[in-house]
């Protein structure tokens, strides 16, 4: 079971692992608080603070070695283990998503998609196989399947993620714009970019 930390805290982790990584590609050795801070937009206080869970030690003036914070960081989040992905919904954009392969670059292993459209099933888009989401739980066992993405049309989406728990799944990132009731011990990421736009309207408004 990984420490408790809050969930804000795990979004700010999730910023720096991204920063760390732009940084050791382009050769960058040591990161001070205060860059890190200025890269992630938080203050280098919060930075210290947030480090402190991934039991990271800087040197004052030269800062965290790179290399170091990067894989402590990701140990902390669970990245250097590979992660068993479907994706639940093979429609536009479940194909979409088989076509962004950055996320394997996280030990994310995009292992098979599923659909009930019978002209869908066995077929595959790119490198992966389509199957029925009645053998969901036969694939969630022989491919050792952890999480999912859930990209089923609104309406279906909860008799869709009822499915992926009772298969065994314990992670989904929900695509779809509704909240899903789950068991305590799934987890439910929300990609809601319409939600993004509305605060977009909200910030563009003019003053007045
Ligand atoms: P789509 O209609 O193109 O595809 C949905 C797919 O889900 C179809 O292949 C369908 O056969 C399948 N499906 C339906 N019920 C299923 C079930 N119970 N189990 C497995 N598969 C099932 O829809 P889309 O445009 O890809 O959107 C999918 C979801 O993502 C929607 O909830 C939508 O609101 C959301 N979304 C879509 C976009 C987008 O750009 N297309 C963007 C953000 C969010």
């Amino acid at each position: 079971m990984p420490r408790k930390i809050p969930s804000v805290t795990i979004s700010r982790l999730v910023g720096y692992l991204r920063v760390l990584t732009g940084l050791e590609q382009s050769g960058v050795d040591y990161v001070t608080s205060e860059e890190l801070g200025a890269a992630a937009r938080v203050s280098a206080h919060q930075v210290r603070k947030d480090l402190v869970h991934a039991e990271a030690s800087g040197t004052r003036g030269r800062g965290y070695t790179v290399a170091i914070l990067r894989r402590e960081l990701s140990s902390l989040l669970g990245l250097t283990r590979d992660w068993n992905v479907a994706i639940v919904g093979m429609g536009r954009l479940g194909q979409a998503l088989v076509d962004y392969p950055y996320f394997q670059n996280y030990n994310f292993r995009l292992r098979c998609g599923f659909d009930n459209d019978p002209s869908k099933v066995g077929r595959s888009f790119g490198a992966l196989q389509v199957h029925d989401t009645s053998d969901l739980a036969k694939y969630v066992e022989e491919l050792g399947l952890d999480i999912a993405f859930l990209t089923v049309p609104v309406n279906h989406a909860q008799s869709a993620a009822d499915a992926l728990v009772n298969a065994g799944i314990r992670g989904i990132l929900n695509f779809t714009p509704t909240v899903l009731q789950v068991p305590q011990d799934v987890r439910v990421e929300p990609i809601d970019f319409v939600a993004g736009l509305k605060r977009l309207a909200y910030y563009l408004q003019p003053a007045g």
